[in-house]
């Protein structure tokens, strides 16, 4: 039993490598986050070694007395970090939860009403290659080309019409809240169920800063890594006993086979955090630091560049910038923005003239930043860089190379003040 380092070099030095452009870099990625030391020591562990097919008290296999502690407690917590009465913390992602849900729900054929990919919805939320748009037959709503914010008359006149037998509200890049109640009344017309996949703002509700979709839905999935900055990983909620049955069956054994009992471990010590003071706190700083940076990319000088925010501001923790009149591409800007080490990804807008490899946006989110430690002051910095960035862009996507590393400095400057994981030793 060699240590990494000596084993396998190879792997051990890119291990290290990503931890030194992680610190070096501020990873402004919305799905993104620096989970805790805690987290990672967990998923690290034995519990990688345990078959557990089953759930806790009923399983197919021997041994799972520590692991049976380890899952109910994972349950627990994130039900009271909910108000959930059922979760399932095994799907091993958001796409498998999200699949398992409409594995118990609806059947190959139904029909489910989702939000358009192009718009910010989620590919397993009706994308034509995904196993949604595979299994399913999709209608999808848009948002309004005007506001570009849903427009739930129009997912109810879509609802009435299609009559699907599954509604999906949750997003990949929109920067509003949605109306559960609304999507809830919705469904009951037309004799469908809900699901809202709060994967993205999961956080944001743990910490009682969002509304909390479970009271609304039939079924709540998430991710457990994004602002609720756990493992990577997917979790199932409902309040319906008959529901949490189906559920259960649908992940074990209908998707899955033994769960990840050491992701499972690091999902418990998640939850935990995530019903801290200090989570909520961070929280705030989440939602803060996306506000401020909304505020300064509609700087006049920004927008003289034919730059904007979607909606003309955000209420959750990303911000989607509108690249539609400018001469600079989400690509370009992507490009420009990784130069001075800040790290985004592009990101198609509603009505996208660019072909969905360019895109004519970003999305660049708050959760990590604000992980790392990140208050006012330091997102105020940070805006300005990106502003700055934007604005030294020129038409073939360049920037003078002076103005580059001067931004690239204050960039620097963030990170030394901010220390990201000073506990971690390089393994190799
Ligand atoms: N649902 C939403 C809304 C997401 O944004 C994502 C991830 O981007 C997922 C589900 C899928 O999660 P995963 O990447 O863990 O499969």
């Amino acid at each position: 039993n060699q240590p990494i380092a000596q084993l396998d070099p190879e792997v051990a030095e890119r291990i290290d490598a990503e931890l030194a452009r992680q610190r070096r870099g501020l990873e402004m990625i919305a799905s993104e986050n620096h989970t805790a030391v805690a987290v990672m020591q967990a998923q690290g562990s034995v519990l990688t070694n345990k078959y557990a097919e089953g759930y806790p008290g009923r399983r197919y296999y021997g041994g799972c007395e520590e692991v049976d502690v380890v899952e109910q407690l994972a349950i627990d917590r994130v039900k009271a970090l909910f108000g959930a009465g059922f979760a399932n913390v095994q799907p091993h992602s958001g796409a498998q939860a999200n699949a398992a849900v409409m594995h118990a729900l609806i059947r190959p054929g139904d029909t489910i009403l989702g939000l358009n990919l192009a718009h910010g919805g989620h590919l397993t939320h009706g994308m034509k290659i995904n196993f949604s748009g595979r299994l399913y037959n999709v209608a999808a709503y848009s948002v309004d080309e005007e506001t570009l914010t849903i427009d739930m008359d129009e997912v109810e006149r879509l609802a009435r019409e299609h009559k699907p037998q599954l509604i999906v509200a949750g997003w990949s890049a929109y920067p509003r809240q949605l109306d559960f109640a609304r999507f809830r009344q919705i469904a009951d017309e037309v004799g469908a169920y809900l699901m809202v996949d709060m994967a993205h703002f999961a956080g944001l509700v743990a910490a009682g800063l969002h509304p909390n979709p479970v009271p609304h839905a039939h079924v709540v999935s998430s991710t457990t890594h994004k602002t609720l900055a756990g493992p990577r990983g997917g979790i199932i909620l409902t309040n319906d006993a008959e529901i949490a049955k189906k559920i259960n069956s649908a992940v074990f054994p209908g998707q899955q086979g033994g769960p990840l009992e050491h992701v499972i471990a690091g999902k418990a010590v998640a939850f935990k955090v995530a019903a801290s003071e200090e989570f909520r706190e961070r929280q705030q700083r989440t939602l803060r630091g996306a506000a401020i940076l909304a505020e300064r990319l509609t700087r006049p000088d920004v927008a003289e560049r034919g730059i904007s925010v979607l909606t003309g501001g955000t209420d959750v923790h990303l911000v989607l910038v509108d690249l539609r009149n400018s001469e600079l591409d989400g690509q370009q800007a992507e490009d420009l923005l990784a130069r001075v080490e800040i790290t985004v990804n592009r990101n198609a807008v509603p009505f996208d003239p660019r072909p969905p490899m360019v895109t004519s946006g970003l999305r660049i989110g708050t959760p990590a930043l604000a992980t790392r430690g990140f208050g006012e002051e330091a997102f105020r910095e940070v805006a300005d860089v990106i502003a700055e960035t934007l604005i030294a862009g020129t038409a073939d996507g360049g920037a003078d190379e002076a103005t580059l590393a001067g931004l690239r400095d204050r960039v620097t400057v963030l990170a030394d003040a901010h220390p990201l994981y000073p506990e971690l030793a390089p393994l190799a």
